[in-house]
């Protein structure tokens, strides 16, 4: 949890590194070195159709290491857009993931679609559309194999417009959109109708109640129903039970994704499991 100790002096208690604390300070200057010394690493997590448990894709996942602990994403992350590095790592992530996927082909593999979260602020350069398209080309990957995962945060607040025409020129390119944590921003409905979502993901503070809690049940099976009503699909993030995930499957969403799965893979575990289960096609 963050503790504000007054201006620029907060640090952060992060159970995922077994109470190491981080200050803000540190933290800084573990992304700047970072980013200077290619440390950034991606994880690989694979999510599959829900009926026949068919591979179907990767979600790419950043991942930092302080002194051989890691440093969760959702502490840094957020620090990196308030810093101004979020669009210097997105780009490093983007690089790896295409080179990963590009990798992945050539030896024979089937790794279906990349899905790469974007922060707001990358979506506010002007270029960005035109940056990823080049990737894209450069690795030889179709614009359909690309899928962004923003949160409905982009979509509020500064520069509208600017990522409103970005997220434009991805669509027109035949990237995909998906919105993520779904259900947890705000005028969730309007973004629906407004811009061209593939995909909503259901958070998973709502996958991970189903079992006990009736209302989460009754709201992730209307929020299910009504994403087909619009022909938007539905992954489930965060599935880590059978009950969960048979609720799930009973709702009718159409992508799962959690621990019951897989993990997030290194790269090479990715590339290695790939071969059998990427290939077959099943
Ligand atoms: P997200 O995009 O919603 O990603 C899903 C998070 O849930 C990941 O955490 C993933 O490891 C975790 N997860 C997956 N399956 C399960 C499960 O069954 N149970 C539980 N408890 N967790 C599961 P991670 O990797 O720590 O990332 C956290 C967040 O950081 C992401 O949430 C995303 O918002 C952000 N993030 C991660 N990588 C990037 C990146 O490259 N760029 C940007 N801008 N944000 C990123
Ligand atoms: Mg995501
Ligand atoms: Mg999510
Ligand atoms: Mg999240």
């Amino acid at each position: 949890e963050a503790k504000h100790n007054g201006r620029n002096q907060w640090c952060i208690f992060d159970q995922s590194v077994r109470g190491k604390l981080i200050c803000r300070n540190h933290l800084k200057a573990i992304l700047a070195d970072a980013l200077d010394n290619d440390r950034f690493q991606i994880a690989l997590q694979p999510f599959c159709k829900f009926e026949t448990g068919a591979h179907s894709g990767f979600e790419v996942l950043v991942r930092l290491d302080d002194e051989g602990s890691p440093v969760a994403p959702d502490l840094f992350i957020p620090l990196a857009e308030e810093l101004g590095f979020i669009s210097r790592i997105g780009r490093v992530v983007m690089q790896k993931a295409m080179a990963a996927r590009q990798a992945m082909v050539q030896a024979g593999l089937r790794p279906g679609k990349f899905a790469i979260n974007v922060s707001a602020p990358e979506l506010r350069e002007p270029c960005f559309a035109l940056e990823v398209q080049e990737l894209l080309a450069q690795h030889d990957i179709p614009p359909t194999e690309l899928v962004i995962e923003i949160t409905e945060t982009a979509l509020i607040g500064r520069s509208t417009q600017t990522v409103a025409s970005t997220l434009q020129q991805l669509h027109e390119s035949g990237v995909g959109l998906a919105l993520d944590d779904f259900g947890t921003g705000f005028s969730s409905l309007s973004h629906l109708r407004d811009f061209h979502v593939d995909k909503i993901k259901i958070d998973k503070s709502f996958v991970h109640d189903l079992e006990e809690d009736a209302s989460d049940r009754a709201l992730v099976d209307g929020l299910i129903s009504l994403a087909r009503r619009l022909g938007i699909e539905v992954v489930a993030e965060g599935v880590e039970t059978t009950a969960q995930r048979d609720y799930l499957r009973s709702f009718g969403c159409d992508y799962l994704q959690g621990f019951i799965h897989s993990r997030p893979l290194t790269v090479k575990a990715a590339d290695g499991q790939g071969c059998d289960d990427l290939s077959s096609g099943k």
